[in-house]
Parts: C-alpha cells; structure tokens; sequence
C-alpha cells in the first residue's frame, strides 16, 4: 500500500505532518505520488476549510479503492459528513501512536531507519515547534478547545538538539512554531534564542505568529541586535483594526496599543517585514467598524496581510453573538482588504529596491525562474540561472513584477 499525506492549517499543523511521517515510516509506511491511502492532517479553524476537507475527501472517494484516514483538530468535532466519507477517523491526540494505524497500511519491507530529521522539511525549511496549545481563548477561535488550552514549552536543550541536527543536514532556514510562539515566554525565548544564534552558521532563524502583546520590547531588541541571524520579520497577528470588535474577539489589546508595536518594531528594525491575519464581517462589525479597520491598516507599516472572512465555529464564544454580518458585505470586505494588502506589499517591495537581501532559494522554478523569501519576507524572482536549491544568497532588489521583487544574484 502507498501513501500520501495532506495537510490543512497552520504550521504547527505542517510541523505535526512531518513527524506523523517520519513515525509511519519507522513502521514501514511508503509514501508515494500515486496513493492507494490519502492520511489528512485537518484543521478547523474556519468552517471554510471544514467544507474544502469535504470536498476534497469526496473527490478523492469517487475512486472506491482508495482509502482516506481523518486525524487533526477536525476529529474532535461532530461533522458526521464527514465522519461517513472516511474509512478511519484517528483522535488528534493519539495520531502520533502507531497503534492506532491499522496494519494493512505498512508494508513490513520499507521499515525505515534513516535519519528522521531530514523529512521535516517543507520548501527548503525545517520546523521546530517548541510551544502547543492556547490559553487566550479569543471568542472566534476553537484552538483552545481541540488543542488544548494548556501551555506545552519544549525544554531549550530539546530544541538545540533539533536544531543542531537540522544544521548538520544542512537546512538554513529553521522556523521556530507554535499556537502563539510568546506563550513561550519572554526570558524563555531570549534564552533559546541567543543559544540558538551561537550555532547557526550561514543560517537563519525565523519566528512564526506571535501575539502583539506577548512580543515584548525586549524580544524586539534582541531580534534588532541579532538581525543576520533571526528574521526581522513579525507575524504579529492584529485580527481587527477597531476597539469594539477587538474586545468581543476578546483579543486584550487596542488599536493604539498594536499601533505602538509596530512602530517600535520599525525604530529598531526599519526594513522588517510585518505581517498580519485580519478577519472580516465578525459579529458586530458595521460599516463604521470596518472603516476603522481599513484605515488604520492603511496608516501603519505592516508589509503583507491574509484576510479571512468570518465563519462560525461551533462551540465558540462568537458564534452565539448576535449581529452577525451578511455573506454579501463580509465578501466585499473581504475584496477590499485583499486590494489593500496587495497595495502594502507592493509599497514595501519598492521600498526595498536597491538594497541588498538573503534569499533562501525555493526547489521549484516559476515561468523558468527560481524563487524564493528574503529575510523581511519579500517573495522574489532570481534573475539568472542557478542551482543553489535551499541554499541562503546574497541578492540586489531591482525591480517589483507583481506582488514579487526581482533581484539579481550577487
Ligand atoms: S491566540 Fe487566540 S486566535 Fe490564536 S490560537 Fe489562541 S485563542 Fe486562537
């Protein structure tokens, strides 16, 4: 039997992937392009992604050979659809033990030894989560529920041993993940990170989302003063650029307070990338709300914005709320957040032009080009033909093409 993983979510999620991977294999998984087992990693966090799941399980079921095998944060909940399209459902919190798999899945012959490390990679990166679960309990969000709301830190010796292993393959890009990485802890984080700094050789780090108030000045500093080796860049989550609807997202912060985030991230580091997960049409949200979110996106440094529209998740908080928005409006808002965020990348591309950047060059090659993210989070073309495949580069910014930058390979 073959199989194939897939994956929906965040990276912590691609992060779990990985070691689901590498646990089957030691077993005598196989993985292969052309599947008889389809194993889905699921997320839940909108019901959008609840209905592409769907329609992707009964895609892959028009051909009654193949099997489908269900884990992830969609098990916890009761969506018998679903439940009816798959051949197994494992619980999230047991996908990680073998004993679960059903044994016609492994094939006895391909029982792996090799180095596990080296198929935690995704586009060239490797991924260490070092954080689980959530206590914040934002209103729309079902992470706390089916992730667990208790915070799980991996110890510091854990992740320099990961890291050193995935240095030794050779990864140079090593992305450190989490629900929300600050629940790490400030002096937890710093600690980690100046010994993380300590053995990276031509390599780099970088920070996934962070809460913009667990992203303290301190984390900021010390990020600024060890630039070529940690990302400037800041997934600094903001969600709603209103008062009102940040306290029924029950997100404990204000505009004014995210505001001052970001300008202090630009005093110390000018040309960092932040970028930012908005969602629109929440409960409550009027015209006047939504205007406010606009504007104040528009007025501060952020570099890159993933819009959501707002869906209902059962069991949350903002599901029972009243005033809920109409699909119309939440999808014209969501139009014109998209306008705007490409508008901000563009600004930000332009503003890096002529400046020299570090480029980790992605596998695959676009119209004849290979591509890849400069530390401050730039997708750039290469100009000029090379084969350095994960490999970090030296590049000059000269052009934008798109939402892209263009460089030339210094
Ligand atoms: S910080 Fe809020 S949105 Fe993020 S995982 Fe926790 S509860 Fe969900």
């Amino acid at each position: 039997m073959k199989t194939c993983f897939l994956t929906y979510g965040c990276k912590a999620n691609q992060y779990d992937t990985e070691i689901l991977k590498q646990v089957l294999a030691e077993k005598g998984l196989k993985e292969s392009d052309s599947p008889d087992i389809f194993i889905i990693n699921t997320c839940t966090v909108t019901s959008k992604i609840d209905k592409e799941i769907l329609k992707k399980i009964k895609q892959i079921k028009k051909d009654k050979n193949k099997k489908v095998i269900l884990t992830g944060c969609l098990t916890k909940n009761d969506l018998k659809e679903i439940r009816n399209n798959v051949d197994l459902i494992i619980p999230n919190e047991k996908k990680f033990d073998v004993n679960f798999y059903p044994d016609w899945i492994f094939n006895k012959e391909d029982i792996s030894q090799k180095n596990s490390f080296i198929k935690f990679a995704h586009k060239n990166k490797a991924f260490i989560k070092i954080e689980e679960g959530c206590n914040k309990f934002c209103s729309y969000c079902i992470v706390p529920y089916v992730r667990g709301s208790k915070i799980k830190i991996k110890n510091k010796e854990e992740v320099l041993a990961e890291l050193k292993s995935f240095l030794n393959i050779g990864f140079k890009e090593i992305v450190f993940t989490g629900i929300n990485l600050g629940l790490y802890g400030e002096k937890n984080i710093i600690d980690l990170l100046k010994e993380s700094v300590k053995l990276l050789n031509n390599a780099r780090i970088r920070l996934s989302s962070i809460g913009p108030v667990e992203l303290t000045e301190k984390i900021i500093d010390f990020i600024a003063d060890n630039q070529d080796k940690i990302c400037p860049h800041f997934h600094l989550s903001m969600q709603s650029g209103d008062d009102k609807i940040l306290k029924l997202m029950n997100r404990n912060y204000t505009v004014s307070f995210y505001e001052k985030k970001c300008n202090y991230i630009i005093k110390k580091i000018p040309y960092a990338g932040i970028t930012t997960d908005i969602i629109a049409g929440f409960p409550g949200e009027g015209e006047k709300e939504f205007q406010n979110t606009f504007d104040f996106v528009k007025n501060i440094p952020l570099t890159r914005l993933h819009i959501f529209s707002y869906s209902d998740r059962n069991g949350t908080v903002a599901e029972k709320m009243q005033d809920k928005v109409k699909e119309e409006i939440k999808k014209q808002r969501v139009k014109k957040l998209i306008l705007l965020g490409k508008e901000k990348e563009k600004e930000f591309i332009k503003k890096n032009i002529g400046l020299k950047r570090t480029v980790l060059v992605e596998n695959t090659i676009k119209n004849g080009y290979k591509e890849g993210y400069t530390e401050n989070y730039i997708k750039t073309i290469l100009k000029g033909n090379i084969n350095l495949s994960g490999n970090l580069i030296s590049v000059l910014i000269t052009d934008l093409n798109g939402d892209k930058a263009i460089a030339d390979i210094l």
